[in-house]
């Protein structure tokens, strides 16, 4: 966003600022990370994701969203403790660990960085060719799969934001892939053994977080996975020309469709028959998890 000479609506000053198109607002950088925090909260309480009395584990990856949402979760007096998973991705994992042990230590924020060879004994590349599946859906089950292992039925919370959500229902509407639309919602209850999970930014864009951080000098890390779906890619790009073309219309969008969810899919609540796995007990549909399959292959 770029910043300009602006009358501030909150503190009334002429002061440098941004402008929040879609929220028709214009807000000075001494007031915008106040601003964003009450968003934040307003999320939190709108969609019922959880209390002060609640204790929470981020997921922090390091990237601007999740490090925008650990740093106003401590500030607004959640009880969160950090979760960060080096996937052990050459040049990129080890200075992104760096980086969230450092903004941790400084926000006084408890930690546990946990890697992918406390799981298994060899590399992505590896695993996914074992598995024969690309490399970031590979990465994506793993990584849920330790969030939920490590969570200790604390509410698991990510930095989704409004990008990252209408990219997936929209990637999802051109597919057509019903079992994921009929679930979308920001909020996931618990089941026996799984945590909650909660996506507080779910209303809130990138371009957001990125200023967020940039005004309070928070440090993140802004290269790309290497792994990354290009599929992924098109999607996001479509969300940030949207946003940019039509102010509010991402919000507006994703609103309409967790609005409309039980119309369009009335028969399809949640309720996929999960068991424990023998092995781990993670809830799955098959008697073996997927993550225990992977070892098991790992191991012939
Ligand atoms: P992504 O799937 O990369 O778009 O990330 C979505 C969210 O998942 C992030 O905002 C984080 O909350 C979480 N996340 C992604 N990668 C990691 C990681 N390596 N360690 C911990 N949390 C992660
Ligand atoms: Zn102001």
């Amino acid at each position: 966003m770029e910043i300009r000479k602006i009358r501030c609506k909150i503190c009334n000053f002429l002061k440098e600022g941004l402008i929040l198109e879609h929220y028709n607002l214009k807000v000075c950088l001494n007031c915008f990370p106040d601003f964003f925090r009450k968003r934040v909260d307003e999320t939190i309480k709108k969609f019922k994701m959880f209390t002060k009395l609640d204790k929470i584990l981020i997921a922090l990856s390091g990237g601007k969203d999740s490090m925008s949402l650990a740093k106003s979760l401590k500030d607004l007096g959640y009880s969160v403790k950090a979760l960060h998973i080096n996937m052990e991705i050459k040049d990129l994992s080890n200075e992104t660990s760096l980086i969230v042990k450092n903004f941790c230590e400084k926000e006084n924020l408890e930690l546990k960085i946990v890697n992918l060879n406390d799981y298994f004994t060899t590399n992505l590349e590896e695993l996914s060719k074992i598995a024969k599946k690309p490399i970031c859906s590979v990465c994506g089950s793993i990584r849920r799969y330790i969030m939920n292992r490590e969570a200790f039925s604390r509410v698991i919370v990510t930095g989704h934001t409004i990008n990252d959500e209408v990219s997936f229902l929209l990637k999802n509407l051109i597919f057509w892939n019903d079992d994921l639309l009929c679930r979308i919602n920001p909020i996931l209850a618990e089941r026996e053994g799984l945590s909650r999970k909660a996506k507080p930014l779910c209303l809130i864009s990138e371009e957001e977080t990125r200023s967020f951080c940039e005004i309070l000098g928070i440090k993140y890390v802004d290269t790309p996975c290497p792994y990354k779906s290009k599929v992924y890619d098109v999607f996001k790009g479509i969300t940030l020309k949207l946003n940019e073309r039509f102010p509010g219309s991402l919000i507006g969008f994703y609103k309409g469709y967790l609005k409309r969810i039980r119309n369009f899919y009335p028969e399809k609540q949640d309720n996929s028959v999960l068991q424990k796995c023998k092995n781990c007990g993670y809830l799955t549909t098959a008697q073996v998890c997927s993550i225990c399959r992977l070892k098991e292959k790992l191991l012939e």
